[in-house]
C-alpha cells in the first residue's frame, strides 16, 4: 500500500517536472525574437515555479524551515535587485547569477557527499558528484572574476599568471585526484574539501588571464558549465527536472561559445587556453587614444548637415549607446532621417555591448524596425556605398587594427568596415579606449570626425539641427 502510494507521488512528480521542462523548452524557443522574448522569458519562469513545487512534494523533501528561510532571503535579494539593475549592468548580473548556479551545484555535491557519510563508491552517483563540485565551484568562481571584470572592479584586460596553463593543469589534477580517492573509498571530508578549493583556485586562474575581446567566450562557457554540473547533480539526485534544465542550459551555452569564438574568429581551445587576449600589447597601448594622427573633432550641426545630405547612413551602435541609454533618440533620429529621404540601416556586430544580443534587445525596446538591423556579414559589404557611418559608443568593433596589426590583441577579430564609407562620424565622450583597451586607428582617419559627448546628448542635438535645416 505504502509502496503504491509512494509510486503514485513520484509518478505524479515526474509528471509535473515534464510539464516543467517543457515550459523551459517552449520559453527558450520564444526568447530567440525580440518579438516574443518577453513572453518566453515569463513562460520558463512559469515552468521553475512548477519544477519547485514539484520537488517540495518529493517524499522527505527536506527541512520545510530551512527552505522557508531560503526562498524568503532569496525573494528579498532576487526581486529588488532584478528591478533595480540598470541596463548596462545585466551582463554583470548575469555573470553572477551563473556564478550562484555553480556554487549551488558544488554545495548540493558536497551536501550529498555529507548524506552518503563520504561513501560515494557507488559510481553511477560518485561520479556525477565529483564532476558536480570540479565543475560547480570553477563555474562559480571563474564567474565572480566575469563579474569583476564586467563592472570593472578589475581591468577588463587579460592578467598574466605565473606558471599560467600548466598551473591550471596541476590544480585540475588536484581535484580530479581528490575524487578518484574518494571514489574509490576513502571518505575524508577534507578530501571533499580539495577537490572544492583547488577547483576554486582553477575557476580564478581559469578567467583572469582572459580578456579584452575574448570575454563573451569565456561568459558563455561558464554559462555551460553551470548547466554541464546541474545535470550531472541532477543524475547523482536522479532529479529528471535538474538533468533536463542542466542539459538545455549547457547545450545553449556550448552552441554560443561557439557561436561567439567564431565571431570572434577564434578557436575555443585558444581563447580557453590563454593564448588571445594579448596582455602585452593590450597594456602597452594604454587608454589613451590612438597613437600619433591628428584628431579630428565636428559639431552636432556640422554632423546634422551631412547626415542630411547623405543617401545611405549606417548606425554603428556599441557599448557607449548602452551606457547613455541612447537607444530611444537614436531611434527618433533615424526616424527625422527618412522623412528627409536617406536610407538609414543599423550594423549589429556580435559581441558589440557587453552580452550576446545586447544591441538587438536594445534597438528592439526603441521599435526600431527588425528589416533595418543588418547582422555584420550582411552590412559589410554595404559600407563602400554607404556615405555616412554613423558610430554611436562604439568602438572594439570598429578597430581596424583587428584586421592588420599582428601584434594587436583583437588581431584576427572580425569588425565593422565603418572605415569603407564616404565619411566616418564617431560619438564619444573622450579619446578612451574601449573594453579591450587599446587604441583605435578610426579616430585618427581623415575621414573620421568625432563629436564629443553623451551619446543621448549628442543624438538629440543632432535631431533638433536636423529639424532646423
Ligand atoms: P567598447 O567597449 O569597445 O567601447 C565603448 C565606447 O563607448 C568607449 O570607448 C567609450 O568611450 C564609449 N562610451 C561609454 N559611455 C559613453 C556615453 N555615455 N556616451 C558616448 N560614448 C560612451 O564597445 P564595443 O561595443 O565597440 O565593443 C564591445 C567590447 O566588449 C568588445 O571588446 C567585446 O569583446 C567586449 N565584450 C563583449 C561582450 C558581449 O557579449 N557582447 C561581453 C564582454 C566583453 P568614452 O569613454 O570616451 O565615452
Amino acid at each position: 500500500m505504502l509502496a503504491t502510494s509512494f509510486y503514485q507521488e513520484t509518478a505524479f512528480i515526474n509528471a509535473l517536472y515534464i510539464v516543467a521542462f517543457t515550459l523551459f523548452i517552449v520559453g527558450l524557443s520564444q526568447v530567440t525574437s525580440p518579438l516574443t522574448a518577453v513572453r518566453g522569458n515569463r513562460i520558463a519562469g512559469y515552468g521553475m515555479v512548477v519544477a519547485i513545487v514539484a520537488t517540495f512534494l518529493y517524499p522527505g523533501a527536506g527541512n520545510w524551515v530551512l527552505i522557508a528561510i531560503g526562498l524568503i532571503v532569496g525573494t528579498a535579494i532576487g526581486i529588488p535587485s532584478a528591478r533595480q539593475v540598470k541596463m548596462t549592468a545585466m551582463p554583470q548580473m548575469v555573470a553572477l547569477f551563473n556564478g550562484v548556479g555553480g556554487g549551488a551545484i558544488a554545495l548540493i555535491a558536497w551536501a550529498e557527499f555529507r548524506e552518503y557519510n563520504g561513501d560515494l563508491t557507488t559510481l553511477e552517483i560518485g561520479i556525477p558528484l565529483v564532476f558536480a563540485a570540479i565543475v560547480g565551484s570553477v563555474s562559480f568562481w571563474g564567474s565572480n572574476i566575469a563579474f569583476a571584470k564586467l563592472q570593472e572592479l578589475i581591468g577588463g584586460s587579460p592578467i598574466k599568471v605565473p606558471g599560467g596553463v600548466y598551473l591550471n593543469i596541476l590544480l585540475l589534477i588536484g581535484a580530479v585526484a581528490c575524487g578518484v580517492l574518494i571514489l574509490t573509498g576513502e571518505n575524508e571530508e577534507l578530501l571533499f574539501i580539495g577537490i572544492l578549493v583547488f577547483s576554486a583556485i582553477l575557476g580564478n586562474l581559469f578567467v583572469l588571464p582572459i580578456g579584452g575581446a575574448d570575454m563573451p567566450v569565456v561568459i558563455s562557457t561558464l554559462n555551460a558549465f553551470t548547466g554541464l554540473s546541474a545535470a550531472a547533480a541532477g543524475i547523482a539526485l536522479d532529479n529528471t527536472a535538474l538533468i533536463v534544465a542542466g542539459m538545455i542550459v549547457g547545450a545553449s551555452g556550448t552552441i554560443l561559445t561557439d557561436q561567439m569564438a567564431k565571431a570572434m574568429n577564434r578557436t575555443i581551445p585558444s581563447v580557453l587556453l590563454g593564448g588571445f587576449g594579448g596582455g602585452d600589447a593590450a597594456a602597452a597601448a594604454g587608454p589613451t587614444g590612438a597613437e600619433g594622427g591628428t584628431v579630428r573633432s565636428t559639431s552636432a550641426a556640422d554632423a546634422a548637415i551631412q547626415l542630411a545630405y547623405a543617401r545611405q547612413v549606417v548606425v554603428v551602435p556599441g557599448y557607449g549607446m548602452a551606457v547613455s541609454q541612447a537607444q530611444h533618440a537614436v531611434r527618433e533620429m533615424s526616424k527625422v532621417l527618412e522623412e528627409k529621404g536617406v536610407e538609414v540601416k543599423f550594423a549589429i556586430h556580435p559581441v558589440a555591448g557587453r552580452m550576446p544580443g545586447h544591441m538587438n534587445v536594445l534597438l528592439a525596446e526603441a521599435d526600431v524596425p527588425y528589416d533595418q538591423l543588418k547582422e555584420m556579414d550582411e552590412i559589410n559589404g554595404e559600407f563602400g556605398r554607404t556615405d555616412v557611418s554613423l558610430v554611436i559608443g562604439a568602438n572594439d568593433v570598429t578597430n581596424p587594427d583587428a584586421r592588420s596589426k599582428p601584434d594587436s590583441p583583437i588581431y584576427g577579430m572580425p569588425i565593422l568596415n565603418v572605415d569603407e564609407s564616404s565619411s566616418v562620424i564617431v560619438l564619444k565622450r573622450s579619446m578612451s579606449s574601449g573594453f579591450a583597451g587599446i587604441d583605435n586607428p578610426l579616430f585618427v582617419n581623415p575621414k573620421t570626425a568625432m563629436l564629443f559627448g553623451d551619446a543621448k546628448g549628442s543624438i538629440t542635438d543632432i535631431t533638433a539641427e536636423l529639424g532646423n535645416l
